[in-house]
């Protein structure tokens, strides 16, 4: 006995742009059902007809076996009435669908697969050294998107018609490229030129002399996936320095393009871990230790730290060029010093023309700029540094799902976004730091162009409660025009709640919030931070003593003065800091003692400073973290002979760090002539013992025994490391991140959480 059935399906998830209808198609086939699938702005639309058992195999398959970027959230079934389908098809998209209760996914950006990459090795095919090359499971998607559902009229391949060839292949259903949005080739996709600053052609293939000119030492400006890339020869030490001094970077690391995974390793130390890493289809930048070899990148690439950031290609254009230079390039965002990676070419040319001596750009556009993803591994997984191309706007799962469409705002360094609807957070790519004009507007532009994407219309906005936040300031301006609901959220709250939300903890926890600075309930500036309860409402169990800020953001640049506000603070003699800037040195004592402009702060960050700067190791710096980042790396290469003391304050409500002790033992070791590295590592060693003391004290008055570890300062490895083995030996449940940045990069994500806590 036979039953034909018809059932209505729709699918929610990511299921568009990864080759989700060819799949369908496929399998549809195979069962000898018949009917149709179409993207719909929910999702994916599907009828089938056929036999029961066949029916209910496609489904079940449906959800296991789809491509491999695919993800089914949800599988509604409905039966219908059977219609005497005799063949499957899959029908273009409907924009005519019911508005309300959408949820499209546009996926990210995708390396490419090894199926492109034979056919761009391979002479006899007709995308032989294409560098558009894609299919249906790899290419560009968020960077070349301006609308939903994902299709090519909705997209900067728009205007790029296809041949007869492509043609046939989008329209076969057992080609790669069936229903490939990206297709194209040759003869009717994008193309290459290769150009002057003054836009005059270079003639010649424009990849071959590209790579010619960068082996020569010059610089040149390659647009990319989601901007510009500023590339030069990473072995060449003089194109590095040069590179530097025209973009006015002194020593922030750049980024490192290889060939291979042989390349990497040739020069770098890599894990199982960090090659699935820097192979997965996101392709981030991914900091490596940097083995004893001459090979390789010249050290300017990174001075003064034995990381390197790393990367594989990650489109057929980087393939393509990497092959020809033969050996690594340089692949830094192309913009001047803090200001944002240019990604349209008018903007691209005015800014980077006195930097690049040659451009290497196409005619597709890129609708949305997106820096390179940064990440690195710790203890075995990922420990995400900034969640960007490849990542966004992937979506992550709330623990406590928004009750009402809610955009996050964010924080004001680093800035992401996001959006939540139900149990979706839809974070965005990595947006910058908003003191800068062209973050700001791209940050606003961003926000309007994610709302239409993904359809969601924010009835709530939460934000940081800075109030000179500039996302503080969007969020409660935008509040007011559109008549909605806000809630501002305290800084290291949102850290604390983020870490909890990658991990679906919704019992309170003791948040250990290690950053630079938040603004702090107290009117003080917080960062150093043990703060106890959940997504809803934490309460400060414990901090670091708060000392002096000298002169505010000037004491970030310039850490010698946290040296002094600590060493001051310590009744210790800073005259062997001091004497290094002697005409301010008595200035900065006295804004001390007279607290003119010297906010009081309990910044970890900046006790880091404090010590990097009395140990020696830098007193000023060109980027914040950067003190931090070189203490780290000192600390590696010393033996563990015991960290520094510290006090502990029990005063009834909450316990204060009485870091005292510690400073005046370091400055007696630096005082004595003790290594750096020593010092380094001693005062690693003291933060992690410090840690895992304050979080058994605080689970003695509250019984609360899971921890998580949350804030940039836990970008430090082995801080984190070191923190996480003290902890769980003491029965502590640790958590720290894996998929969102500790960082202010990650604060969108605690927003969302908490307004969803505290929503209806
Ligand atoms: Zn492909
Ligand atoms: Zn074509
Ligand atoms: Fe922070």
């Amino acid at each position: 006995m036979r039953f034909i059935e018809r059932r209505q399906l729709t699918v929610r998830g990511t299921v568009q742009g990864v080759g989700f209808r060819p799949f369908v198609f496929g399998l549809a086939s195979r069962l000898a059902l018949c009917g149709f699938v179409r993207n719909t702005t929910r999702g994916v639309l599907i009828e089938v007809e056929g036999e029961r058992q066949a029916l209910d195999r496609f489904e079940s398959e449906l959800v296991t076996s789809g491509p491999p970027l695919s993800q089914v959230d949800e599988l509604l079934a409905d039966v219908l009435p059977a219609q005497g389908s005799t063949s499957f098809r899959i029908e273009g998209s409907s924009t005519l669908e019911p508005a309300g209760g959408e949820d499209v996914r546009v996926t990210p950006d995708i390396a490419t697969c090894s199926a492109c990459l034979a056919d761009l090795f391979d002479p006899s095919n007709r995308r032989y050294l294409y560098p558009f090359t894609t299919c249906a499971g790899c290419g560009p998607r968020l960077t070349i998107v301006s609308g939903a559902p994902y299709d090519r009229e909705r997209t900067s391949m728009a205007q790029f018609h296809m041949c007869e060839a492509c043609a046939r292949e989008y329209e076969n259903p057992l080609d790669r490229r069936f229903h490939a949005e990206t297709v194209a080739c040759s003869r009717c996709g994008p193309h290459l030129v290769l150009s002057t600053p003054d836009r005059r052609p270079i003639d010649g293939d424009p990849i071959d002399r590209l790579a010619g000119l960068l082996v020569a030492g010059r610089i040149g400006a390659v647009k990319g996936l989601g901007g510009y890339h500023l590339a030069c020869d990473a072995t060449n030490a003089r194109a590095v320095s040069e590179l530097r001094r025209r973009k006015h970077r002194d020593e922030k690391p750049f980024a490192v393009m290889f060939a291979t995974l042989e390349a990497i390793e040739t020069v770098c130390a890599v894990d199982r871990n960090e090659v699935s890493l820097l192979s997965s289809p996101a392709r981030p930048i991914v900091l490596l230790e940097r083995r004893d070899s001459p090979l390789g990148p010249h050290p300017a690439v990174a001075p003064g730290s034995t990381l390197i950031g790393a990367m594989l290609p990650s489109t057929p254009l980087h393939h393509l060029l990497i092959r020809a230079a033969r050996r690594p390039l340089v692949m830094t965002s192309g913009n001047r010093s803090q200001e944002p990676m240019a990604c349209d070419d008018d903007d691209a040319r005015e800014r980077l023309s006195d930097i690049a001596d040659v451009f290497l750009t196409h005619d597709r556009a890129i609708t949305i700029r997106c820096d390179d993803g940064v990440s690195r591994v710790a203890g075995g997984t990922e420990l995400p540094i900034r969640r960007s191309r490849g990542q966004a706007p992937r979506p992550l799962r709330l623990p406590i799902p928004c009750g009402r469409p809610t955009l996050a705002a964010g924080g004001h360094m680093k800035n992401t976004f996001a959006l939540g609807r139900g149990p979706d957070a839809i974070l965005s790519h990595h947006i910058g730091d908003l003191d800068d004009y062209q973050a700001l507007e791209a940050f606003r532009r961003e926000i309007d162009l994610y709302q239409r994407l993904f359809k969601v219309a924010p009835e709530m906005i939460a934000h940081d409660a800075h109030p000179d936040y500039a996302s503080t300031r969007y969020a409660l301006e935008r509040a007011r025009h559109d008549d909605v609901e806000t809630l501002s959220v305290q800084h290291h709250h949102a850290h604390v709640a983020s870490c909890m939300a990658e991990h679906g903890l919704t019992d309170p926890v003791i948040g250990v919030a290690f950053d630079g600075s938040g603004y702090g309930n107290d009117g003080t500036i917080w960062g150093g931070e043990f703060l106890v309860g959940d997504a809803r409402s934490v309460s400060r169990a414990a901090h670091l003593r708060a000392v002096g800020l000298p002169g505010g953001e000037q004491a970030v640049r310039e850490p010698w003065r946290m040296a002094v506000a600590h060493l001051t603070d310590a009744g210790e003699d800073c005259e062997f800091v001091a004497r290094r800037h002697s005409g301010e040195a008595r200035l900065i004592e006295q804004m001390i003692a007279r607290r003119v402009n010297t906010p009081l702060t309990s910044s970890a960050g900046r006790l880091f400073d404090a010590v990097a700067a009395l140990a020696g190791v830098r007193d000023t710096v060109s980027f914040e973290g950067q003190a931090a980042m070189q203490l780290e790396s000192l600390a590696g290469s010393a033996p563990d002979s015991g960290g520094y003391p510290f006090g502990v304050d029990e005063t009834p409500g909450c316990l204060v760090i009485d870091t005292r002790p510690l400073v005046r033992a370091a400055a007696a070791d630096a005082r004595s002539g003790t290594g750096i590295p020593i010092i380094a590592r001693r005062f690693h060693t003291s933060l992690a013992d410090m840690v895992a003391d304050v979080c058994g004290r605080v689970r003695t008055r509250t019984g609360v025994n899971v921890v998580v570890l949350t804030g940039g300062v836990f970008l430090n490895v082995r801080l984190t490391l070191d923190c996480v083995s003290r902890l769980s030996a003491a029965g502590f449940g640790v958590y720290r991140h894996q998929q969102v940045p500790p960082g202010d990069g990650g604060l969108s994500l605690g927003q969302l959480v908490v307004a969803a806590a505290s929503g209806p």
